[in-house]
């Protein structure tokens, strides 16, 4: 059964939201760009291989997207398995092209067939978040259950290469969907060899508990403030900003959509950023001039006000 399913993480969220609202003009927004590509590109393969690993669904215990803080760092685990006799951790990684795994210099290199770029190897990288969860099960009583770790290559058409010892890296590395096979396989191993039966939905559950969101402070990241974002509604049939309010709706002046709800989408944006937005603040972001509709529109959104704080918040 699966008991935690992924959303879009949060920062990148936070990127989508920020991008369209700065001036093209402002220095750091190719960055952001090319981060909100790459974090874009994770979660695509994130959710590719989501799709494989599925299948286990019905007889085993699965977390997406785990987050967990032990001795004063936090660590993230794509996708834990808590299987029959062991935990299995899957890293999903997304690439394009060909991709060589040396086992001897425990580098990656990948080739698009344009440019050869170096990454981070993957597999240490693994080795790394065994070696976290492992911390953090021994401080629940749990340090008895074996941890093992995947490497699944989200795209079909990714070439997998190795330079040194291929055995080895075949063993850990393969494309998704061969991956619930050799989980399924090591967990027989593991049975046969008379490991005990391990209670996967009662220590999925116990990890779930302790799960956080990984998050990231995105204005300081980029040393933004919030006069650097533009403000106004955007255009839901053209994408333009500065759609105009009119009666009981807004207006595009650029190619004449009309919509009734428009600024939900900004609200919800705006607290994303913020957490919260208060009636003059509203009035900024929509544009409007009449503080009378403002309120009207937050009276109307379904948010909390919170009277000591003159402000909206979500409710919960
Ligand atoms: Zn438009």
């Amino acid at each position: 059964m699966k008991i935690k399913t992924r959303s879009k993480p949060l920062p990148l969220r936070k990127l989508d939201v920020i991008t369209p609202r700065l001036s093209p003009h402002f220095p750091r927004l190719p960055e952001m760009k090319e981060d909100a590509k790459k974090q874009g590109r994770g979660y695509s393969g994130e959710t590719k291989v989501d799709y494989h690993l599925e299948i286990l669904a019905s007889r085993y215990t699965l977390l997406d997207d785990v987050y967990l803080h032990n001795n004063g760092k936090n660590f993230q685990v794509d996708s834990l398995i808590a299987a029959n006799h062991a935990i299995f951790i899957v890293e999903a990684k997304n690439y394009m092209g060909t991709i060589i795994f040396d086992s001897i210099l425990k580098q990656l290199t990948r080739n698009d067939g344009k440019i050869e770029s170096g990454f981070e190897y993957p597999i240490t990288q693994a080795k790394n978040q065994k070696f976290h969860l492992q911390n953090w099960l021994l401080k629940h009583q749990l340090a008895h259950i074996p941890i093992y770790y995947f490497i699944a290559i989200a795209d079909p058409s990714t070439i997998i290469k190795v330079d040194g010892n291929r055995e080895e890296i075949s063993k850990v590395v393969a494309h998704a969907s061969r991956i619930p096979g050799m989980i399924i396989e090591k967990d027989q191993e593991l049975a046969q060899a008379g490991n005990a039966k391990l209670h996967d939905y009662r220590i999925g559950k116990i990890i779930l508990r302790e799960c956080g969101v990984y998050d990231m402070n995105i204005m300081e990241q980029y040393g933004l403030t919030c006069r650097n974002l533009l403000p106004g509604v955007f255009c839901p049939g053209c994408g333009k900003r500065g759609m105009k309010r009119i009666h009981g709706g807004w207006i595009c002046p650029k190619c004449r959509h009309k919509s009734h709800h428009a600024h939900i989408k900004e609200i919800h944006d705006y607290l994303l950023l913020y957490g919260s937005i208060t009636n003059t603040e509203c009035m900024w972001l929509l544009r409007l001039t009449s503080r009378s509709t403002a309120t009207r529109i937050l009276q109307k959104s379904g948010l909390l006000y919170l009277n000591g704080r003159k402000c909206w918040i979500k409710r919960t």
